[in-house]
């Protein structure tokens, strides 16, 4: 049993969470103290991944890293809810016409842990979820298998159900983006409505910046500049 399954004990450092007077924790009742929200260090800026927007919620810190560890390692179950706590709200009104497809995990590990990672926290914010993305066979992304075999490795089953629906990918992390660009290889074919990504962190959100020399601003910026530069001339 998980020790905070006792009510009013913060689900990471077990603190008491009576004692929690800060403003957002009267109104919102997150299941974490705010000593842990501050922890989950923010990101900042635009992302986007094959041209689709991503949404990164956090830095991939020590202290993600650990409660991460400790949900997907040490199969506590409960923590599930503490990684959206600061976002659950916004999330569910945000995603409410959307169906949200569930990055695919390793069988074996689910069936050691009893529970899927990415649908049990999915779970915390909506109903309307698919899981027809899965491996083809076993493989750990950190294996010697090249990350641009991924798209190989996965397959997706009752896809009609994407047709001309508004699409969320959900991931706990990313890391080289290779997995989400393999999963909106596999859903462009139903053509959904719209495709977004949301990931709980990356270690290196600065790499899925848009690329300022391609966007359609640093474009008109450019030519706008161009032609003021003539002028003077
Ligand atoms: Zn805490």
């Amino acid at each position: 049993m998980h020790p905070s399954d006792q009510k009013g004990q913060c689900l990471i450092c077990f603190a008491p969470l009576d004692d929690d007077c800060a403003l957002f924790s009267l109104l919102y009742h997150p299941p974490i103290c705010q000593n842990c929200l501050h922890r989950f260090e923010a990101t900042s800026g635009n992302f986007s991944v094959s041209k689709k927007p991503l949404a990164i919620l956090y830095h991939y810190n020590e202290f993600f890293k650990k409660v991460l560890f400790n949900y997907k390692g040490r199969d506590d179950y409960a923590l599930k809810d503490a990684f959206l706590a600061n976002h659950l709200s916004r999330l569910k009104k945000q995603y409410a016409s959307h169906l949200v497809v569930i990055a695919p995990s390793s069988e074996p590990d689910n069936s050691r842990r009893g529970f899927c990672p990415n649908l049990a926290i999915a779970r915390t914010f909506t109903n309307d979820i698919f899981t027809g993305i899965t491996k083809k066979h076993f493989y750990k992304q950190t294996s010697q298998i090249r990350r641009e075999l991924v798209k190989d490795a996965l397959k997706i089953e009752c896809g009609d159900r994407l047709w001309g629906r508004k699409v969320l990918i959900f991931d706990d992390v990313i890391t080289s983006g290779s997995t989400i660009k393999a999963m909106i290889g596999l859903i462009m074919p139903y053509q959904p409505e719209s495709v977004e990504i949301l990931v709980l962190a990356s270690s290196h959100p600065a790499r899925f910046a848009p690329d300022k020399k391609r966007s359609f601003h640093y474009r008109l910026l450019a030519a706008l500049n161009i032609k003021r530069c003539k002028r003077l001339d």
